[in-house]
């Protein structure tokens, strides 16, 4: 498989690791990314919803380029409450990460708001990714 053309779309607003792992997992899995960046009405309209509980610039969506993507299966049933079907994707995509000594989080592993969709970025071989990424919406 290959990424389609709006994961790519996507991951043009997300760092440039975010495209490299993407490329790594979907070898094994099929997936779209359907968000990168998020500006600050996008992210304060997600905090009214409680679909986030940060406020801009908080979330890790609203540096640019974004430290976080959110996906879902390929081919989707179309059923967001489907952990599973989320959590497989996510599992190859952290474990191709970290063989590029990459961390990453999956929103899945938290408690609430439970993010299954969500995967940010967090360090490179050690480094936290904000280091190099400070710079907010321009
Ligand atoms: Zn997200």
């Amino acid at each position: 498989m290959i990424l389609n053309s709006r994961s790519k779309r996507n991951l043009d607003t997300c760092i440039p690791d975010a495209l490299v792992v993407c490329e790594d997992t979907i070898k094994e899995i099929g997936f779209t990314v359907f968000k990168g960046h998020k500006g600050m009405e996008e992210q304060n309209d997600n905090f009214l919803k409680k679909l986030s509980g940060l406020e801009y610039p908080k979330g890790r969506h609203n540096p640019f380029p974004s430290l976080a993507l959110d996906f879902y299966p390929s081919p989707f049933n179309g059923n967001w409450e489907d952990d599973a079907a989320f959590e497989n994707v996510a599992r190859i995509f952290i474990a191709k990460a970290a063989a590029r000594g990459i961390v990453v989080a999956w929103g899945g592993d938290w408690k609430k708001p439970k993010d299954t969709d969500h995967l940010e970025f967090i360090s490179k071989n050690g480094i936290p990714y904000e280091k190099h990424y400070l710079k907010i919406d321009p």
